[in-house]
């Protein structure tokens, strides 16, 4: 399916000066922060409008040249926005940015391409709306990561379900609308069943679509888990699938293993006396103690009336019983400890330690700021765990800035004893790679368990850089053995090599993808088969 330019044509005379080609341009988007990975790029355009890519998108399927389609092209840790394939000119939508049709009363509001999580945020400040929020930060793109099936933190964080296409722009430049008639009440009509069609599958470039909102409630409690020993795992899994099923939590928590919270504190210490490439066993236990963390942490909303909010918190605390400390804060009072320790940096100085006070209260202010819909950089932090040449900084792209990381996303079943074997089997491949296992769980719903392993590397060794990319490679081989298969993938392992499960699933996206785009110049190869 993959194909490659076939017209008489050179790509300036049909793009024009729309087309970017310098060095630099070219040299950004290439790379794709995965280990050494990276492709040749033919140029990058930034429409304008709808009908400037309308008319883009229909000159490359004339002359059969290969598109990239990105919203903001931060798909950091899985590829940015650099494409499967060589010579594909990039699309980045991120001047389509405009928000429209905010429904207040029923909560939903339309979004392009190029609306990022920040700016969403801000629109919103004011309403009594706010939106779904991942950890990736406000630069980053809603569309992007709805259609690459991302997820979020609050009651409306399996985005895939809470979103439904407008608008697309087709392989052929047809423009193809989708809107339902009337005022949006969810999945309805003859399109009902079209929305998630569009996600991993290059059906279209989707310049539009609609998006459910969390309402703010009168109570927004935040829950920090503590889990007593590394082995509660297992425990604390069980007892979220059932907090889970019954609704006491309808957020998405997230719970971070000592390296994964380490991370956003820290950096890894390459010059420290111990000959071991990772910390030892003595080391660890320090550097827990001094930032006051334990084995495992999470840290979630529990939204509601005051009233209800507060008997949910009891009923957690409850069901944790032996397995973690619970504390229960409100985001309110949160926000003026904030504001105090803000205060006592600038007026108090002499005070021992306030700037780290200060420092460390923000930093975890903000973070609990996710589950607001206010998003934030902090999490940024952590891709520099062993960046040599940098301290970690939130204000910048964390591949340009030299941080190596990369992330697999095999999925789970919500049970402990599932949970527990997958931590045994990945800490023995990180163990013989040495590195530094990180890895969040989340409970996406009562059943799906979502694991992200992060691997971290220090990419200015070309030694370090390729036992990564070998640890990368043995986790999915270890996980597609369990049948623990990724929700998402990174652009490195795609064209995919062949797939021996759902092979109906496989059929079948290769009928409807051909149906609609002959030549397959949409994003060749994203999530597509060698042949
Ligand atoms: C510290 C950190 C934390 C992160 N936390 C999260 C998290 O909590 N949840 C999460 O899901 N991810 C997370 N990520 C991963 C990633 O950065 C986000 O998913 C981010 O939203 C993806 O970038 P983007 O929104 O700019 O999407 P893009 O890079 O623009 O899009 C992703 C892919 O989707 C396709 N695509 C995009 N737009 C279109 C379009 N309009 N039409 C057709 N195809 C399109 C393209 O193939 C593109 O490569 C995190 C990353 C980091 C570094």
């Amino acid at each position: 399916m993959l194909v490659g330019s076939s017209s008489t044509h050179s790509i300036r005379e049909i793009f024009g000066k729309n087309l970017i080609d310098n060095d630099d341009a070219i040299r950004k988007v290439s790379i794709s922060g995965i280990a050494e990975h990276s492709r040749l790029i033919k140029g990058i355009i930034y429409p304008e409008s709808i009908e400037s890519l309308r008319k883009c998108i229909s000159d490359a399927y004339k002359n059969n040249i290969p598109v990239y389609p990105v919203s903001c092209g931060n798909n950091w840790g899985y590829g940015r926005s650099c494409p499967p394939v060589n010579d594909c000119i990039i699309i980045n939508l991120k001047k389509l940015n405009k928000i429209s049709n905010f429904d207040a009363e029923l909560g939903s509001v339309e979004v392009e391409p190029g609306v990022t999580q920040g700016q969403l945020a801000k629109f919103l400040e004011n309403t009594n709306w706010m939106m779904d929020c991942t950890g990736a930060g406000p630069d980053t793109s809603i569309i992007g990561n709805i259609l690459e099936r991302g997820f979020g933190h609050s009651p409306l964080g399996y985005r895939t379900r809470h979103f439904a296409v407008t608008k697309v722009v087709m392989a052929n430049g047809d423009v193809c609308d989708l809107t339902t008639p009337g005022r949006f009440i969810g999945r309805v009509g003859f399109s009902a069943g079209l929305h998630e069609l569009f996600t991993q599958n290059n059906i279209g470039v989707v310049v539009g679509i609609r998006l459910e909102l969390v309402a703010r409630q009168e109570e927004s409690l935040r829950c920090i888990i503590k889990l007593n020993h590394k082995s509660s795992i297992s425990k604390y899994i069980d007892a979220m699938r059932l907090l889970k099923a019954e609704q006491t939590i309808t957020a998405l928590p997230h719970i971070g293993n000592h390296y994964r919270m380490l991370g956003i504190f820290h950096q890894f210490d390459f010059d420290r006396k111990s000959s071991n490439l990772t910390f030892t066993e003595e080391e660890l236990a320090e550097l827990l103690k001094k930032y006051k963390l334990s084995p495992w942490m999470s840290s979630f909303a529990v939204l509601g009336s005051s009233s209800v909010a507060k008997a949910k918190a009891k009923r957690i605390k409850r069901q944790l019983k032996g397995i973690a400390k619970v504390y229960i804060i409100s985001y309110s009072t949160l926000n003026r400890i904030n504001k105090i320790t803000n205060w006592l940096a600038k007026h108090v100085k002499w005070l021992p330690k306030i700037n780290t006070i200060n420092s460390n209260v923000e930093d975890i202010y903000h973070a609990m700021g996710i589950f607001e819909g206010i998003p934030n950089n902090v999490a940024l932090k952590g891709c520099y765990w062993r960046n040599k040449q940098s301290t970690p900084r939130t204000d910048i792209d964390p591949i340009e800035n030299g941080c190596g990381f990369m992330w697999v996303a095999p999925s789970l079943p919500m049970l402990g004893a599932d949970v527990e074997k997958f931590m045994d089997l990945t800490e023995q491949e990180f163990n013989k790679y040495n590195f530094e296992l990180a890895v969040t769980l989340t409970a996406v719903t009562s059943m799906l368990c979502q694991a992200i392993i992060s691997v971290y590397y220090d990419a200015s060794s070309v030694e370090e850089t390729q036992k990564a990319k070998k640890l990368v490679e043995s986790l999915r081989e270890l996980y597609s053995k369990n049948k623990w298969i990724p929700y998402r993938r990174a652009v490195d392992e795609m064209p995919l090599d062949q797939y021996h499960y759902e092979t109906g699933a496989v059929w079948l996206r290769k009928i409807i993808k051909k149906s609609v785009d002959k030549n397959n110049i949409i994003s060749p190869g994203r999530y597509e088969f060698k042949e």
